[in-house]
């Protein structure tokens, strides 16, 4: 059987919402009878991207208001 849950790949203190926030990935793991198969990422978000999205202003690319900025890659 698989499975998929969302899981932090990594941890940044966020000028915008002056706190720690975590880029997640959602990850599926490999059905029991394909064991060789890796754990795979289908989706990333940030933690706080849903809340950044109602700011009236543009933010950054994971609230989807700010394609040019990226914090988790500075
Ligand atoms: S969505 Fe962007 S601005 Fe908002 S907390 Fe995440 S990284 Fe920071």
């Amino acid at each position: 059987m698989t499975g998929k849950e969302w899981k932090d790949i990594k941890v940044i203190y966020c000028d915008h919402v002056d706190c720690e926030v975590s880029l997640q990935g959602q990850v599926v793991y490999p059905a029991e009878w394909m064991p060789e198969q890796p754990p795979r990422i289908i989706a990333e978000r940030c933690s706080h991207g849903l809340e950044c999205n109602l700011y009236q202003k543009a933010v950054c690319h994971w609230s989807g208001t700010n394609p040019g900025v990226d914090p988790f890659s500075e």
